[in-house]
């Protein structure tokens, strides 16, 4: 076949021309003089038009390639085109790049070589920059109802917080950070930078502490045309939690709690009569929470019930202990109310 421009014999034409006065013609690599790449210098993110994106765990020389690479435009005519780069540092700023393109066009093999610097700029992100300006969208109020929320709980929150902020940035929410929290008001308040973030967070904590929860929106400002809202999820734990111990408020009932439920209902065991029941938190009166139950040595089984001995008067005593519930170990808990000891059972044992 005779190229159309050199007039020279070859197996295989591109568009007319042969290989070598194709590539003479037709620039395959486009490359800017200067590539520009805009990092983070406390983070490492970069900035991409308008955004900024996490590096991961990419280290920045991968960063710098894919930058250059992404900046080459490749001729369309070129199949396969595979680009090799080879990066030289020249000074603190600047990097040389000699790029190579291997391709096919109509089935022949095609390469080109271009160079191209880039230039490397540092300044701060929007995330480090508003971390560092102590910025949040929303505010997490834990509280508790009628009680202050006991240690073991804001240690739970503090860590269903952590873990589920670090799940979201890495699932790509640059803004799911914790910019300060304290204690407040018996609870703990904790200032998030996003807010589907603190939505989050607020839902996985009503889910594991037991707890409800209330959004409100506050209007604070306008930023760029646009109303700026800042949300407060209230999320407030349940009175009570399995393994509680509780009178009726009006018939001095003496309970166990067994479950708490939506809207307040609290299931309940009634130690007398070791009935199970259903009741309103609002009609209750905590006790405190298992950390009031004693171990009694058990004595033996009669018709009447469990023999203990009081831990206190070493009396022996007898309690009712429903026949499931009593595993004939060396001891037995109890709960000493009004002079008088119940058997109640430890959560975490028949109950979960
Ligand atoms: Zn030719
Ligand atoms: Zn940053």
């Amino acid at each position: 076949m005779i190229c159309v421009e050199c007039g020279s014999d070859v197996e295989h034409l591109i568009g007319g021309s042969c290989a070598a006065c194709f590539v003479r013609a037709t620039p395959l690599l486009s490359v800017p003089d200067v590539v520009r790449i805009e990092l983070c210098a406390h983070c490492g993110a970069r900035k991409s038009g308008a955004h900024w994106h996490d590096p991961g765990d990419a280290p920045e020389e991968w960063v710098r390639d894919e930058t250059v690479r992404d900046s080459v435009g490749v001729h369309e005519r070129v199949d396969n085109p595979v680009l090799e780069t080879d990066e030289r540092q020249l000074d603190e700023r600047t990097f040389h790049y000699a790029i190579e393109l291997h391709g096919t066009g109509d089935g022949v093999p095609l390469s080109e070589s271009a160079e191209a610097q880039l230039r490397r700029t540092k300044s701060v992100c929007d995330r480090c920059s508003r971390l560092a300006g102590g910025y949040y969208a929303a505010i997490i109020q834990l509280r508790a109802t009628e009680r202050d929320v006991r240690p073991d709980e804001s240690e739970r929150a503090h860590r269903i917080v952590a873990t589920e902020l670090e799940r979201q940035l890495e699932g790509g929410n640059r803004f799911a950070f914790l910019s300060k929290d304290g204690s407040m008001h018996g609870g703990h308040d904790y200032y998030i930078g996003d807010i589907d973030a603190a939505r989050n967070v607020s839902r996985l904590l009503k889910d594991r502490l037991g707890a409800s929860m209330h959004e409100s929106a506050k209007l604070v400002g306008r930023r760029e045309g646009e109303d700026v809202y800042r949300i407060t999820f209230l999320v407030r734990i349940h009175a009570f939690s399995p393994g509680d111990l509780a009178v009726g408020k009006a018939d001095h009932r003496l309970f166990s709690v067994v479950a708490v439920h939506q809207g307040g209902k609290v299931a309940v065991l009634d130690l007398e009569t070791h009935r199970r029941d259903r009741v309103h938190e609002e009609r209750l009166k905590r006790l405190g929470g298992p950390e009031l139950l004693q171990d009694a040595v058990r004595v033996s089984r009669d018709a009447s019930g469990v023999q203990v001995l009081d831990p206190q008067s070493y009396k022996t005593e007898t309690v009712l202990v429903p026949v499931e519930y009593d595993d004939e170990g060396e001891t037995v808990p109890v709960l000493r109310h009004e002079e008088r000891l119940y058997w109640a059972p430890r959560p975490g044992g028949w109950m979960s």
